[in-house]
């Protein structure tokens, strides 16, 4: 027997079906008993399909499997299993032959009718059909019931095609009948509008997309990040930085994002003021002081002095770490600034040629930071990795 779990599906439909015919269950068109003849023809089918089931032939079987076993409520839940499981094993064309031929019967009953037509938009939405798969969605959104789940697959087609306008109108009627899976997401959305403006220049449509962003959620640090890129385009680097800072205090997290910023925003400044910048970001905090010096690596800043200076600190934090240099160099609280650069240029490379963040949800890594993970489509997923990755629970949300 063939061990292709559709296939011996299919056997098992078969032997099924040649119970009924056995019966007497099949019944001519006009709900009449089969003749004779008819009954001859279905054993011939029945015998050509499990010949193909056998020889292991998987389209000639189904092709014979969906001609001979009659779609009615007492089969179809057995179809729609057979086409689920041909869409799990990524065989999407024979899971759209299956749920087509469930559409093609016209005695369908309704709810079968609306549960084939939405397997039939997953398969068109697996297979990367998008046009199709939205326009079955669409149809679906309208109403019985199976508009939520149709709106959500909704929010994930204009998600992957990056049509914002769409996405938000979607999520706007996803909120009068569920609850979104994930409720920032519409800011989202606005910040990825305001960043296509900023791109075209167009600074005014950007900051309305940002004013709508606030509207959505509240103290939503990635419109504050654009903000302050709005603020270095315009030539306010004061204001730029007064943002970043802000930003940092309320989600110290994004504090490898942050720091590129500010220091675009300082570009003109000298050393000294920089210093005076970083009095209020450098406590004595160990913890706070490692973590900036973390993040500036992560940032590629490792170059800057007050990385230099913060960088006992993240040895000390860093057991592995602090152990590594313990025993070349000695102890990290009496490294010379030499040293302490010399250490910070090279976990810079480290940092470079692996992957700096990772989604706390799935586990996805990158070396650039995504709002939206690649991998699970989960905002705000992202965090950098702990240094050398041997820190588990370091600066993860
Ligand atoms: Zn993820």
């Amino acid at each position: 027997m063939p061990a292709d779990p559709p296939l011996l599906l299919i056997a098992a439909l078969f032997v099924a079906a040649a119970a009924g015919w056995l019966f007497g269950r099949y019944r001519s068109g006009n709900g009449t008993a089969a003749t004779a003849e008819e009954k001859h023809k279905l054993s011939e089918e029945y015998f050509r399909g499990l010949s193909y089931v056998l020889e292991e032939e998987p389209d000639k079987a189904l092709e014979v499997f969906l001609r001979m076993v009659d779609v009615d409520n007492d089969t179809v839940e057995t179809h729609f299993a057979l086409g689920n499981l041909y869409r799990r094993r990524g065989e999407v064309e024979r899971a759209i032959r299956v749920h087509e031929s469930i559409i093609a019967r016209p005695s369908l009953s309704d709810e079968h009718r609306l549960h084939a037509m939405f397997a039939l938009a997953e398969d068109y939405f697996r297979a990367g059909l998008f046009d199709r798969a939205e326009r079955s969605f669409l149809q679906l959104a309208d109403g019985g019931g199976r508009h939520v789940p149709a709106l959500r697959y909704l929010l994930r087609i204009y998600e992957q095609q990056r049509d914002w306008e769409q996405a938000i109108a979607v999520h706007r009627r996803l909120v009068t009948v569920a609850s979104p899976e994930q409720p920032t997401a519409i800011a989202h959305y606005h910040c990825e509008l305001a960043e296509q403006m900023r791109a075209k220049g167009d600074f005014s449509g950007a900051r309305e997309q940002l004013h709508f962003a606030r509207e959505a959620q509240r103290n939503f640090p990635r419109g504050a990040l654009i903000r302050s890129d709005l603020a270095l385009d315009m030539n306010e680097p004061e204001l730029a930085a007064l943002l970043c800072q802000r930003i940092v205090e309320l989600h110290p997290r994004l504090l490898a994002l942050a720091l590129p910023r500010v220091m675009r925003a300082m570009k003109d400044s000298d050393a000294g003021e920089i210093e005076r910048r970083f009095r209020a970001w450098i406590r004595p905090d160990p913890v706070a002081r490692a973590e900036l010096a973390y993040a500036a690596i992560v940032a590629g800043l490792e170059q800057e002095s007050f990385v230099r200076d913060c960088l006992p600190d993240l040895l000390r934090e860093d057991p592995t770490l602090g152990e590594i240099v313990s025993a070349t160099s000695g102890d990290p609280a009496h490294l010379s600034g030499e040293q302490c650069a010399a250490l910070a240029t090279a976990l810079g490379r480290i940092l470079r040629r692996t992957q700096r963040y990772r989604c706390v949800d799935c586990g996805f890594a990158s070396a650039a930071h995504f709002w939206q993970c690649p991998g699970c489509r989960s905002w705000d997923a992202f965090a950098p990795v702990a240094l050398l990755d041997l820190t588990p629970g370091m600066h993860r949300r």
